[in-house]
């Protein structure tokens, strides 16, 4: 009777460890994830700013393209003074050229606020490129050594799965399905030790009549509160 409570006792460690390790990859695994979330954020983040860069680069070859044709019309007006016949035309051309000159040197000041703008981008770009590389690096570090200790759970996790099919078959047949029935009542434990007479499955307290016949130990006991199979640990 000793030896076929221990092979329950037996199989209900291998089967908390197995919850455990259970327990354990499924943490990891989200620690993992989030890990590599963050790498991938940092990456969208630079991404972001290469976009930004990019598009006042744009900007800025615009305001070239119009400055150039502001600079043919001046051109082009000034050419076309010498052959004005009368004072009021000539005063009118005068007129839009200054006002072309005008438009262009508007132009340059807005160039030179956006060159202004692309070094501060460019400088921001080289910074957050340095400190991804270091957090990439760091992070990648920490998830290879995450990934390790998945593969070595779950290595332990075959371990403890073979032995506990050896141990399920060694049992009682009687027994095995009175623990089977037991862990499904209670959700998990199928079997709990009796420790100064109170249950440490649910913590109460067992009759004394039934703690005396249990410590007698001849006899599969099931506590009268969690429906847990209970034993006297030696
Ligand atoms: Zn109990």
């Amino acid at each position: 009777m000793r030896e076929k409570i221990n092979s329950l006792v037996a199989l209900q460690k291998v089967e908390t460890e197995i919850n455990e390790l259970r327990t354990n990859i499924t943490m990891t695994e989200q620690k993992r994830s989030s890990l590599n979330g963050k790498i991938e954020a940092a990456e969208d983040d630079l991404k972001t700013r290469d976009a930004q860069l990019e598009a006042l680069r744009k900007k800025y070859r615009s305001f070239e393209a119009e400055s150039q044709i502001k600079t043919n019309s001046v051109q082009k007006s000034q050419e076309k003074l010498a052959s004005v016949k009368t004072n009021k035309e000539y005063q009118a051309m005068l007129k839009e050229i200054d006002e072309l000159k005008a438009l262009n040197s508007k132009i340059e000041e807005d160039m030179i606020v956006c060159l202004d703008e692309i070094d501060i981008a460019e400088a921001d770009v080289v910074k957050e490129q340095k400190k991804y590389k270091a957090v990439k690096h760091q992070i990648s570090h920490d998830s290879e050594s995450l990934q390790n200790d998945i593969l070595q759970a779950k290595q332990e996790l075959d371990e403890l799965t073979v032995e506990k099919g050896q141990l399920e078959q060694k049992i009682d047949k009687q027994f095995l399905a009175a623990f089977l029935q037991a862990k499904e009542r209670s959700g998990g434990v199928g079997i709990a030790p009796v420790l100064n007479a109170v249950c440490q499955g649910c913590h109460l307290n067992i009759p004394p009549q039934m703690f005396n016949e249990l410590q007698r130990g001849d006899s599969l006991k099931t506590c009268p509160h969690c429906d847990r199979l209970i034993y006297w640990p030696d």
